[in-house]
């Protein structure tokens, strides 16, 4: 968290407690470059389960990164944003429901084929062909975003 007094991004948490309306959490945080305190709240968010990857390490879900690849697989489709935004939620509330510390790459990929299929055939079309050839969602990611940029080149 950034110093509000130096910038700095490295600070030590010094007490955590709940907020008082119970969806945050209060921490007094010290910058370990000037030594200021300072009070942050963070909403509690639900958590996600960490995704594993084919070669066994984790990494923690990623909104974002999972929003650029369904957008790549929505482009020039006839699918408002507001449309993408209830398939995120699907798909986040089917990684909660699991309530799983963990679950594999492909157990995602199919929830996100699953909803796509239920949003656009040539979404889901175009996410399942290259999902199938590739070992996880990140090379899958990656291909999407190479794709896009030829057919921006084109
Ligand atoms: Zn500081």
């Amino acid at each position: 968290m950034r110093c509000p007094y130096c910038a700095f991004l490295e600070d030590k948490v010094i007490d955590s407690r709940p907020g008082k309306d119970g969806r945050s959490i209060r921490r007094r945080r010290e910058c370990q470059a000037c030594h200021e305190r300072f009070t942050s709240y963070e909403r509690i968010e639900e958590s996600f389960p960490m995704i594993v990857k084919k070669d066994k390490t984790r990494e923690e879900y990623n909104r974002d990164k999972l929003l650029g690849g369904i957008k790549i697989a929505c482009n020039k489709l006839p699918i408002s944003t507001q449309r993408i935004d209830e398939v995120i939620s699907n798909i986040e509330r089917k990684l909660i429901e699991e309530s799983a510390s963990e679950v594999t790459v492909e157990f995602l990929g199919t929830t996100v084929m699953e909803a796509l299929r239920g949003l656009d055939p040539v979404a889901y079309i175009r996410f399942a062909s290259v999902y199938r050839e590739f070992e996880g969602i990140e090379e899958f990611l990656r291909e999407l975003n190479r794709m896009e940029s030829e057919a921006e080149s084109e």
